[in-house]
């Protein structure tokens, strides 16, 4: 009799699926990057200046840090820039010397521009913004680094849908999934995955038991990873890993009850792969962007690093521990929503962001984060299906309802503590 180990395949038609089938493009490869000023945008930019006979930068695309994007226009000559509106659009045309033709504006302009002819979009836009680029790439086919968190949390199921009937390949630029997908790649096809695990740094509040009171400047140290804020704070509350589940699942086609979250502070194993004979397949690196980012890039070729070597010897250990049992309600929230599918993410990701926005305001604790998506999630009707409008609709729903409980105990734009950053 064999023995009982639930076996999955990843699916070969999911959008990462396609990605590790995916011949690639030749090189040089002409390449956009939207969001080209945030973090991310940087690190693409970094990957294609140090391998500029492999990668053409064609389209640029930011919001409204217009002197930082007319600086890339001169280092890269993009033929196509996207920027967040007319103001921005004309302080650029003063700073450069684009052709107007070829500024566009707004997220009619992201998503006409993910559709041109690229071989490769590093997607890269902040937040809820992100998703009619991502809609517009995939529509088009357009092979897509994405790194966009949001697009595959409040759309996961749509963006799934349509990249699996448009045969578009996802790279996964996050580092978690961009780990999980290099294990799966040494793997062969068929029911061979018993469990996908993601591993969480547990941010700075790990092991803390007042962790409830912790301060923004106490939750904003975060250890490994550099982020912005919101998304720091999302870690602390190990609401992030949540996220991440539900960007699993969309990109890799496994079910939930195979994906599975394991601590780690050092955050150099990012992603680890348990096959059915158990065997455990992982990858490591050094926690730096600009790896994860080069890889869905290059992909399926290896450059020459942009990031230094892993020195095991140096590190010395590393650590792993379980999510400790009912110390993250963030977490516990998210993965209902995960469970729940439809809205429910969109729910979540509004509540939160609103809920987080009045924390590092100093106007509620950050014990008082996961109550409010909790009862976010409690009255605002969930839709089954995903769309642009049900997701709008879900996300303005969650938004309304923190504001009025925020409004209810009288936390609404008013400090109650000493302790905001003004
Ligand atoms: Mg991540």
């Amino acid at each position: 009799m064999e023995p009982r180990v639930t076996a999955h395949a990843l699916d070969p038609m999911s959008p990462a699926g396609r990605a590790l089938a995916w011949e690639g493009r030749p090189f040089p490869r002409r390449i956009g990057v939207f969001g080209s000023t945030g973090t991310v945008g940087l690190g693409g930019l970094a990957v294609a200046r140090a391998h500029p006979d492999r990668f053409v930068v064609e389209v640029l695309a930011a919001g409204r840090n217009v002197r930082a994007l007319a600086a890339q226009v001169k280092e890269f000559a993009p033929r196509m820039v996207v920027v967040a509106d007319d103001t921005a659009r004309g302080e650029l045309l003063q700073l450069t010397d684009l052709d107007p033709a070829w500024v566009r504006v707004g997220a009619a302009g992201l998503e006409e521009t993910a559709a041109a002819s690229l071989d490769v979009l590093l997607q890269a836009v902040a937040g809820a913004a992100g998703l009619p680029a991502t809609l517009g790439a995939v529509e088009a086919g357009t092979p897509l680094a994405l790194a966009n968190k949001e697009s595959l949390v409040l759309a996961g199921e749509l963006v799934a849908a349509r990249a699996r009937a448009t045969a578009t390949p996802i790279l996964p630029v996050d580092s978690e999934h961009a780990g999980l997908f290099q294990c799966l790649a040494g793997l062969a096809s068929g029911r061979t995955i018993a469990r996908l695990i993601l591993t969480a740094s547990g941010g700075p509040l790990r092991g803390r038991a007042d962790w409830a009171d912790a301060t923004p400047a106490d939750v904003l140290a975060h250890p490994v990873w550099r982020m912005g804020d919101r998304i720091t704070v999302d870690s602390a509350l190990l609401l992030n890993k949540g996220l991440e589940l539900i960007e699993a699942h969309a990109l890799f086609g496994v079910p939930y009850d195979a994906l599975d979250v394991v601590v780690h502070p050092q955050a150099i194993v990012h992603a680890l792969v348990e096959c059915v004979d158990h065997s455990t397949v992982a990858q490591l690196s050094v926690p730096d962007m600009r790896l994860p980012i080069q890889m869905a890039l290059a992909w399926p070729e290896r450059l020459p690093a942009t990031v230094p070597a892993l020195d095991l010897a140096a590190l010395g250990r590393l650590e792993f521990e379980a999510v400790p049992e009912g110390r993250h309600p963030a977490f516990d929230l998210a993965r209902r929503a995960a469970r729940t599918g439809g809205t429910a993410p969109a729910i979540l990701n509004a509540a939160d962001e609103v809920a987080v926005e009045a924390f590092l305001a100093g106007r509620i604790r950050l014990g008082d984060v996961p109550a409010l998506v909790a009862a976010a999630l409690d009255t605002c009707a969930v839709e089954s299906e995903q769309t642009l409008a049900s997701i709008a609709r879900a996300d303005s729903a969650a938004r309304a309802a923190v504001t009025t409980e925020l409004g209810r105990r009288g936390a609404l734009g008013v400090a109650s503590r000493g302790d905001g950053r003004g």
